[in-house]
């Protein structure tokens, strides 16, 4: 399959970022984990006979979080990718864990059930979940799914996603589903 790879989120002009940061309860900061597990990905991705194409939003030059919509639902949308994977970690207070794929179509769904389930032997298991209101989802021509890989607010979440190691690991995991 041809596939576009993407990173949720940038770093805006200003050096803020428009991800979460779970820093401060031991776990990470997402676009800067989603950045670098983005090449792990690709690699395992491409061991698994796929063309890739890595979507990452240019870095100090939007102004605002929704300059990311266009920048990267033009660079989709001009090709002819067979599936879209945006990657994000979930956020919330730091005893919020596991792992989750969101899809909008029903070809998204067989992808995200697939991850999901690979996924689930490493994180706890949240689902998949039908999401209406997400761009990546709704703006993709091809079936989009959404990785949620785990919580950056949780620490023990974190541990098992910190390093080179074990990014490889969760991205032959994901190549693998896929
Ligand atoms: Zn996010």
């Amino acid at each position: 399959m041809k596939i576009a790879l993407t990173v949720g989120h940038s770093l805006l002009k200003n050096g803020c970022y428009t991800s979460a940061d779970g820093k401060t309860y031991g776990g990470c900061n997402e676009y800067k984990w989603c950045k670098a597990f983005s090449k792990q990905l690709a690699s395992a991705l491409k061991k698994n006979g796929h063309k890739v194409k890595r979507i990452v939003c240019p870095e100090k030059k939007f102004t605002c979080s929704t300059q990311e919509k266009n920048y990267k639902l033009n660079l989709i949308n001009r090709s002819n990718y067979n599936l879209v994977i945006e990657l994000h970690l979930n956020a919330a207070s730091p005893s919020g864990r596991g792992t989750e794929v969101l899809y909008k179509s029903p070809a998204g769904k067989r992808f995200a059930e697939k991850v999901q389930k690979q996924l689930s032997s490493v994180f706890q298991d949240r689902g998949t979940k039908e999401r209406t209101d997400l761009y990546i989802l709704n703006g993709s021509k091809p079936p989009a799914i959404l990785i949620e890989t785990f919580f950056c607010t949780n620490k023990n979440d974190y541990a098992k996603a910190k390093g080179k190691a074990n990014r490889k690991k969760l991205a032959k995991l994901i190549a693998d589903g896929i």
